[in-house]
């Protein structure tokens, strides 16, 4: 699937209403719609990068930004504990195939994940 019918592409170009929570020229954040947290936001590349398995040396400083704007958020919202999360395959849970991180707070969670 290609950009132009990707979910998540289609959420950063509004075609898809989302509550966005953040919005630069290469990344943007929402609300996930199926919350496993009480804060559970994923953060995306405005770029559509499958997982980070496809991601190059030349996203590195994209994907340091996207981690940075998880901690920004989590800050912002009070929660001094988050978990942050790549799914990177549909063996380990990934479901929408445009890189995302999701940062999870608000509860207490266990380790290892299932
Ligand atoms: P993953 O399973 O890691 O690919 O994560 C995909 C996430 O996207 C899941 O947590 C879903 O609940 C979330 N999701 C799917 N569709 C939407 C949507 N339209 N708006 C917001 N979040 C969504
Ligand atoms: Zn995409």
């Amino acid at each position: 699937m290609g950009e132009k019918d990707c979910l998540f592409c289609r959420i950063g170009r509004k075609e898809i209403p989302a509550k966005l929570v953040y919005e630069d020229p290469e990344i943007f954040a929402f609300e996930d719609i199926n919350p496993q947290a009480p804060e559970h936001i994923l953060i995306c590349p405005r770029k559509h990068l499958v997982s980070l398995r496809e991601a190059e040396a030349a996203d590195a400083a994209l994907l340091g930004r996207i981690l940075l704007v998880g901690a920004q958020l989590a800050k912002e919202r009070k929660r001094a504990d988050f978990r942050t999360v790549f799914n990177n395959g549909p063996e380990v849970g990934q479901s929408v195939f445009h890189l995302h991180l999701h940062v999870l707070g608000g509860r207490a969670m266990g380790w290892p994940p299932g």
